[in-house]
């Protein structure tokens, strides 16, 4: 495997050391376990949970046994995170609280996570002249343009006013109070950051930026492997609202457009960024699928379709019920109307296109929820509740 493979200038790819931070995670789990079966690399996975690459870290039972080591530990406060940097060619920072319900609610937690927590990951790789991928949103455009024009304005169609361009558009956020955007704001001063280490000190660097990757493992089902009164990102909730036969809740309406990715698509495209470092080197990506946008009502819609096609259940007859962001998600929730990604910067760097329509992404997804979920929900469902 380790001697064909070649990058897209055609020179053979040489194993390398990874560190990555958050591989724990959802982006983490699907970005190791490619790591692990297509290519020589050695990861040193580090985060504070390891439930999502158990599997890839049984002993013995595994082709790639020894080229994933699990280092469980804070970045917040654990001596040991320089020295693994160190021992790596290349650092992925995924660790960052990432999840809307929590950005209004725990701003100085999303802050520190978002910008204190990822500044001495980016000092050491400056000081020690490491490489540096680092996860940061699509958030960071915040709303578009288009959407402060007269809701009868011609110019809301044209693209101008609403596709997200990594080095045109701007980052347009709400006001102090709507603290939604704690998140975007603390992403784009490390992005800021990084960019000047870059500029000033050299330091070698690939700035991500997902738009609504989704897929298995993204996050929780609340009651099941979560908090009952969790409130995790909108494929979770409405897989648990599907999985416990429940309306999907639509927030403000259900008005608000995204373009979903097949996880599998993008992690095809980090990896490309991983050993392509000549061509990914000094540019922010937007990864994302333009071709796959919707309203949340429309998603919630294909997901009650897609549901009732793997579960062999029959729609609820109300599948879907309006709730105010407020009561939602509480004070000082906002939200993105719009988020096309512009593709030209990634088009032209590493030559990559997304290849998976939203039908076939939720049929995959919602076969391994259902799977996965569908007995232990109905075992929560039929436990009687304490009085
Ligand atoms: P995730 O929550 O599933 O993964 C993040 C991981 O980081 C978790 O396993 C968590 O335990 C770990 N972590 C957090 N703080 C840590 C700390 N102090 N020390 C050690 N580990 C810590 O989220 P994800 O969806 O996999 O996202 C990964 C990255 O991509 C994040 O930076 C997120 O902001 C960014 N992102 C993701 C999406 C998406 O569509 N999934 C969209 C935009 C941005
Ligand atoms: N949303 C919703 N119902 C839910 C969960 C989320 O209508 O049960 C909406 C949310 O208000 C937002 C969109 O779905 O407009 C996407 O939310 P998500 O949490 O996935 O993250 P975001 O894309 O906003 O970062």
């Amino acid at each position: 495997m380790a001697s064909s493979r070649v990058d897209l200038d055609g020179n053979p790819i040489k194993p390398i050391t990874i560190c990555m931070i958050g591989a724990g995670g959802f982006i983490g789990s699907h970005l190791c376990e490619k790591l692990m079966t297509e290519t020589p690399h050695t990861v040193l996975a580090l985060d504070v949970y390891n439930d999502k690459i158990k599997h890839l870290l049984e002993p013995d039972t595994n082709p790639w046994h020894g080229r994933i080591n699990f280092h469980r530990l804070n970045i917040k406060h654990d001596s040991r995170l320089e020295g693994l940097i160190k021992m790596a060619d290349l650092t992925i920072n995924l660790a960052a609280i990432c999840t809307p319900a929590d950005y209004n609610t725990r701003p100085l937690d999303t802050i520190y996570s978002n910008f204190i927590d990822a500044l001495p990951v980016v000092k050491y790789c400056s000081e020690n002249n490491k490489r540096l991928i680092h996860f940061s949103t699509c958030e960071v455009y915040g709303k578009t343009i288009g959407c402060f024009l007269p809701k009868d304005s011609p110019l809301r169609k044209d693209p101008k006013y609403y596709v997200l361009k990594e080095d045109e558009s701007p980052c347009i956020f709400g006001s102090i109070e709507k603290q939604r955007w704690s998140y975007a704001c603390a992403k784009q001063l490390i992005e800021r950051l990084i960019y000047a280490e870059g500029a000033e000190n050299g330091l070698e660097f690939t700035i991500v930026r997902p738009f609504n990757w989704i897929g298995p493992r993204m996050d929780f089902i609340p009651g099941v492997d979560g908090p009952s009164e969790g409130v995790p990102r909108v494929l979770a909730c409405f897989s648990n609202n599907l999985l416990r036969r429940e309306p999907l809740k639509l927030v403000d309406g259900g008005e608000s457009q995204r373009t979903f990715i097949y996880i599998k698509d993008a992690i095809e495209a980090v990896l490309l960024m991983i050993e392509n470092p000549a061509r990914a080197n000094g540019h922010i990506f937007n990864v994302g699928n333009p071709n796959n946008e919707v309203t949340v009502r429309q998603l919630g819609e294909m997901m009650t379709q897609v549901y009732s096609k793997v579960s062999g259940e029959p729609p609820l007859e109300k599948a879907t019920i309006d709730v105010s962001s407020k009561e939602f998600y509480g004070e000082g929730y906002d939200d993105s109307d719009k988020r096309i990604p512009d593709m030209t910067i990634i088009n032209r760097q590493l030559g990559w296109n997304p290849k998976t329509s939203l039908w076939d992404l939720l049929e995959s997804t919602l076969t391994y929820q259902h799977r996965t979920y569908a007995e232990a929900i109905k075992k929560v469902i039929a436990k009687p509740v304490a009085s």
